[in-house]
């Protein structure tokens, strides 16, 4: 069972990520251009990009509710995989264009310092976004939501890339101009990192990758401390979207009959809905030993 809270939490994630990610656009854009800070206006662009990530992901995780249907008769869980590839892909449009740009102004040369306001414009972002890390991890977490913990693990990478601008502004400050614009390289490589990380996730995901080692112990224990199971012949699980479905075969006495065997699987089922969570399927065959 997942606790309420957690529930409530989920619904809400979403629009605080989209609110606070337009004021930072914002509020990095209007600084950097006012101090003249190039590494600010690149930590305002990702800022961006992460908007139009935080819509894809509320869309997805919208469709992911549907209920199965006789084209998609698993259900639209993995579409979340999808949502975390397409944002892993903006963030690396993104970071190509921050590239792009830095590259032509050290070419182009005549680089000034940022003045001193543009520090705080960083340090601010950091907090913010470590903030936003933890809230959107923890709502996550507790959900099993791989796009929501995709989002969230974006949001640690606009801190630590926040924490490159902030450093960048400061030796440019200090008199080393030429930082600004490093940092926002710096920036862009950051950001094309989780992007790739993002999409090999992805990708993992679609592939049924299997579900973590511990979920399959534990359903091993339930199944071993069931009455009249005598083995565990084979178990698998696989992630579909927030969701865990279990294929588990368990030997049971040759002497019992079938409705005997059937009210064993059906034990062993409803124990595994109560205490393994984000479990929503289990198939179980029952081989007579
Ligand atoms: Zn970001």
């Amino acid at each position: 069972m997942i606790p309420n809270k957690c529930k409530q939490c989920k619904e809400e994630v979403v629009w605080w990520a989209i609110v606070v990610n337009i004021c930072q656009m914002t509020y990095k854009g209007l600084l950097g251009a006012m101090t003249g800070s190039v590494a600010l206006v690149a930590d305002s662009l990702h800022s961006g990009a992460d908007v139009i990530a935080s819509i894809v992901t509320m869309l997805c995780v919208k469709i992911s509710k549907r209920k199965a249907s006789d084209k998609y008769p698993y259900g639209f869980g993995n579409i979340q995989f999808i949502s975390s590839s397409i944002v892993g892909i903006i963030l690396i449009l993104g970071a190509i264009y921050l590239m792009y740009e830095s590259i032509l102004k050290i070419i182009e040369g005549n680089i000034e310092a940022p003045s001193f306001l543009a520090v705080l414009g960083a340090g601010m972002s950091v907090v913010v976004n470590e903030l936003m890390y933890r809230y959107q991890h923890c709502v996550g977490k507790e959900n099993n939501s791989p796009a929501i913990i995709a989002n969230a693990w974006d949001n640690r990478s606009d801190a630590l890339s926040s924490v490159g601008v902030l450093i960048g502004i400061l030796f440019a400050v200090l008199g080393f101009p030429i930082a600004d614009v490093v940092a926002a390289m710096v920036v862009a490589i950051l950001v094309a990192r989780i992007g790739i990380e993002l999409n090999i996730d992805a990708i993992d995901g679609l592939m049924d990758t299997s579900v973590e080692m511990d979920v399959l112990k534990d359903v091993y224990n339930i199944a071993a401390n069931v009455p009249n199971i005598e083995e565990v012949r084979h178990l698998r699980g696989r992630n579909v979207g927030e969701d865990i479905h279990l294929d588990i075969s368990i030997g049971v006495s040759g002497s019992l009959k079938v409705y005997e065997s059937d009210l064993i699987a059906q034990a062993l089922k409803e124990r595994i809905y109560a205490e393994v969570r984000h479990v929503t399927d289990v198939q179980i065959a029952v081989v007579n030993s």
